[in-house]
Formats: C-alpha cells, structure tokens, sequence
C-alpha cells in the first residue's frame, strides 16, 4: 500500500449489523469508499434479522438504541419491536449508501493473512474470496445460536427451534410447548406466546432480577413534537445516557447503591408474584446485576398463568414426545423451544482467522479472549473487532460503543495510510496493559459474584466492559499511534 492515502485502502467488513453498517457509514463518510460487507443473511440486519421471535423488540430505549447521525423522532414505542429496528437499519443503509457495499449469503469461513503483503484473503464456505488491506469483524458476541448438550436433543419428534432461529411455520395455537432457558430473549417471547398455547413449560436454570418495562408507545403528538423540537431529542439522549449509566453504578457498587437497586426490584417483583411458590421458584438466588437485569412487566404476571408451569429441576434428556427432568418427571411437550442464547466465548465462531506466523486468532485467545479496548489484537494486523472482547454492556446501548469503535477504526486506517505503511498492530505490552487494567476493574462488582455468560470456562470475564460507557467512549476517541506498530508492506 506504499503511497496510498487512506482513501485507497479496501475494507472487509464481517457482518452487516449495527457494527458492520456503522463501520461502512463512518468509513465511507471519511473517503474510504473501497469497502464491501459480507454477511451470511440474505438481508441487512444482524441480529436484527436473525431474531424475529414473538415479542423481541430492543431492551435498551429506542432514542438511544439507533445511531447518534440517524435519529428517529417517529419510533412506535419506547422499546421498539423488531419489525420496526429491521426496518430502521435497513434505511439506514440505504439512505447512507451502505447497501451498495453489501455481498448477502456469504458465509466467512476464514480470514488469512498473507505477511509479504500484510494483506488479508477473506474465503467463503462456498470458495469465493476477497482481499483487503484491513478486515473489521462485525459478528459481535451473540450470533451463534447456542444449544445446550443433553442427551437426545435431536431425538425430538415435533418442531425444534431456537428463540435466534425462530420457525414462523410451527403453529403453537393449542400445543404444549417447552421452553429451556429464561433469559433476555425468554423473558420476550415466553409472555407473546402463552396465551396461544395449549400448554407451556418453562424450564429454568437461574431466576433473574427484574424491572419494569411496560414499554408505552409514542403518541403521534409526542413524535410530533420530537420532529418539530430536535434538541429535545438530543436532551432526551442524554437524559437515556445518564439513567444507564445509574445501572452500571449499581452493578459496581453492589454493596451500596446496588442494595437499593435490589430493593427496587424486589419490591417489583413480590407484586409480579403473587403466588408464593411460583415467586419462591422464579426468584434469582446470586447478587443484584451479577447477570443482566431483565426488563419486563409481562414475563413474571405470564407465569402465574393456569396453562404456564415454572420449572426448576434440571433438564435431564429431551424424549420424542417432550422433555425429562432432574426428579425423573417427564414433562410431555409437542414443540421445544430452545432459549439458551449464545455461544459468547467463542467470538468469531466457527471463522478461522489467521494471523502473524500462521497463529489463529482460537490459539490467542486460548486462555480466554482480550483485545486492545475489545478492537486490535497482537499479531494480527490491520484486523478489527467491533462489538469484540470487555465490551458488552450491562447498562447502556451498545450503539454508542459501536460508534465510539469504528471512529477509533476509521483513525487507524488514517494512520496507517499517513506512515505509508501496509498495517497497524497493537504492541503486545500496551495490549496486555489494557488486559490487566480492564480485569482489575471488575473487582469488588456483582459481575463478580456469580456464574453468566459474562465469563468463560476459566470463570474470566471476557464480555463486558468493566466502567462505564462514557468512559469507553472517551477512552478510544483519540488513536494513540505509540500503542502500535507500522509494517511495511515487503513487496
Ligand atoms: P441468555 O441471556 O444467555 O439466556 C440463556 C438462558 O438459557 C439462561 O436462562 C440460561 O440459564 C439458560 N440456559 C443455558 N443453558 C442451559 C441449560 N443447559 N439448561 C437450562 N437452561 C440453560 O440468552 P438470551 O436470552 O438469548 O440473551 C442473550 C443476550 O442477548 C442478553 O443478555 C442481551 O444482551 C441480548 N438480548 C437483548 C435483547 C434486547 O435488547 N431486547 C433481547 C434478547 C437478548 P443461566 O442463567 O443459568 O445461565
């Protein structure tokens, strides 16, 4: 790339989510034009494609679930459905040029670098490839449908589906249907089916805390009045902003502020269950935030329902004709409905992605994912992770961090180009430096304090960002070109 301005350098983006479209947005906004996304959907859209479940819609306020340069004054709800999240990034996309970039059906399978060049040939399962001067993997951590190992899971005679996979063919009217899991996406589509249902059984692993959402819409005079006032959705925002960030005080301060977020919920929740024995089962048995704090004011009232049984035994094996517990019950069941989210710890699974000396990016994060602000990763130039390790929120839209990322991106290329060199890598002891400042942060938080999806096997915490989001924000708004180093391109 000797010589090159910023402009000249082609970017493979992974994914067409928020990630992967704010990437090309900010990119292409910056004269970067050479940029193509792939994305294995036959859509834009992401996760916001792939989870069309009954009831899924965002948790996180709408005016501050949609990018900072695309505000929308006429979302339908506070929290809005799917439908509408689809509908919105897709116009997005459009209106900023974005869709013209977009390969659908294309499924990564690997990602190699080639060191003469310090260029990147990204392969697809069906054989076609592009190169790049820098790749920017969009997949984020919840993409991979994850199904829980019990014994005969494929033995099921009716519909089988997972809440990311939902089958709008299945027709639930009148049937028994088991549902494993009782997360974010549970606590969702669990409420938005039960009164079709014949008969629904939950299966639960660990309860959760609640608050409540009771998600209003916008009357078309209050949408009005956001067009005609921009500022007040701007204060609106930041007022969004602030109250996260209160949850973010309340999970790293669980011994004081988090008490009385506890107290909240709890309050909350006796009035959500009445009956003793189903509040005695559904109430969650580690600290306050530990695991993500679940907004709903329908999924707790859904199971006090006459055709809804709470269980808490563990699943044992799944039969033809339903499923097996802990206490040797069979629970029959006529379609099952896997709720068990995703494969987090494993990143860019099933993608190969080889760096430096042939190393995958599987054999660095073997003792558990890190990367320089969750972005760059030693030994893999020019290659970005949006969306990647410790940044994940607790409370906060994810939106903000994405934005804050692909600037941080935008201004590496630049960089790069500036220094005429080929790529851009992270020091490893600036990157190690991050790592170790990052975990000692969780220290003395209720993430802490219980097992999630937060962790992996070695109990690390590898998802979430420990501090708050302005703090992320500000921490990657300016490239330190010091933490990196510039290869030359050697032929
Ligand atoms: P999740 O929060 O990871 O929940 C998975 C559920 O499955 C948990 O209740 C888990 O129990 C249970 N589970 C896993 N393996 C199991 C097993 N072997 N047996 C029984 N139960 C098992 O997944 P999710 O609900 O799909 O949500 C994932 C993330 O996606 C959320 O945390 C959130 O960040 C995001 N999300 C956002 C929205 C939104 O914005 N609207 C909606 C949905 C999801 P344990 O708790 O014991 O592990």
């Amino acid at each position: 790339m000797d010589g090159r301005s910023a402009a000249g350098q082609r970017v493979v983006v992974v994914g067409a989510g928020f990630g992967g479209i704010a990437a090309a947005v900010e990119l292409r906004d910056h004269g970067i034009t050479d940029v193509v996304i792939l994305d294995s959907a036959p859509e834009i859209g992401g996760t916001w494609y792939y989870n069309s479940y009954p009831g899924a819609a965002c948790d996180v306020p709408s005016h501050l679930y949609s990018f900072s340069f695309a505000q929308r004054s006429d979302w339908s709800r506070l929290c809005s459905p799917q439908s509408e999240i689809l509908e919105y990034l897709q116009g997005v996309a459009r209106e900023f040029g974005v869709e013209e970039c977009f390969v659908p059906d294309v499924r990564v399978s690997a990602c190699r670098l080639d060191e003469a060049t310090m260029t990147w040939t990204v392969e697809s399962e069906d054989g076609r490839t592009w190169e790049a001067d820098a790749v920017v993997l969009a997949t984020g951590q919840l993409n991979s449908p994850a199904i829980p190992e019990v014994p005969g899971a494929d033995t099921f005679a009716g519909p089988t589906m997972h809440s990311a996979r939902w089958d709008h063919e299945a027709d639930l009217r009148g049937k028994r249907v088991a549902v494993v899991g009782t997360g974010a996406s549970a606590v969702q589509f669990v409420p938005a089916i039960a009164p079709q249902v014949g008969h629904m059984t939950v299966f639960q692993r660990s309860g959760n805390w609640f608050f409540p959402r009771k998600n209003r819409s916008y009357p078309r005079w209050l949408q009005a009045f956001f067009r005609r006032f921009p500022a007040v959705l701007r204060g609106r925002r930041f007022f969004l902003k602030g109250y996260l960030e209160f949850l973010t005080i309340m999970i790293r301060h669980p011994r004081t502020v988090g008490r009385l977020g506890r107290v909240y919920s709890t309050l909350f929740m006796r009035r959500q269950l009445p009956d003793p024995e189903v509040r005695r089962k559904a109430w969650p048995d580690y600290t306050f935030g530990c695991k993500r704090i679940l907004f709903s004011s329908h999924y707790l009232p859904a199971l006090g329902r006459d055709n809804v049984e709470l269980v808490t035994e563990r699943v044992t094996e799944v039969v033809p004709d339903g499923v097996r517990t802990g206490d040797g019950r069979h629970h029959p069941a006529d379609v099952l409905i896997w709720g068990t989210g995703f494969r987090t710890t494993e990143f860019m699974f099933p993608m190969d992605i080889v760096g430096r000396g042939g190393r995958t990016l599987q054999e660095e994060w073997g003792a558990g994912a890190h990367a320089h602000y969750g972005i760059t990763v030693p030994g893999f130039p020019s290659l970005f992770v949006l969306y990647g390790p410790n940044t994940n929120t607790s409370g906060g839209s994810i939106i903000v961090f994405l934005e804050a990322q692909v600037a941080y991106v935008r201004q590496a290329l630049e960089e790069t180009a500036r220094r005429r060199a080929a790529a851009l890598e992270v020091r490893r002891d600036v990157e190690e430096a991050f790592d170790r400042r990052v975990q000692a942060q969780f220290e003395g938080t209720a993430w802490t304090r219980c097992d999630s999806w937060y962790r992996d096997a070695s109990g690390r915490i590898v998802a979430n960002w420990p501090r708050y989001m302005e703090e992320y924000v500000r921490a990657v708004s300016r490239l330190e070109p010091t933490d990196y180093e510039f290869h030359p391109a050697r032929r």
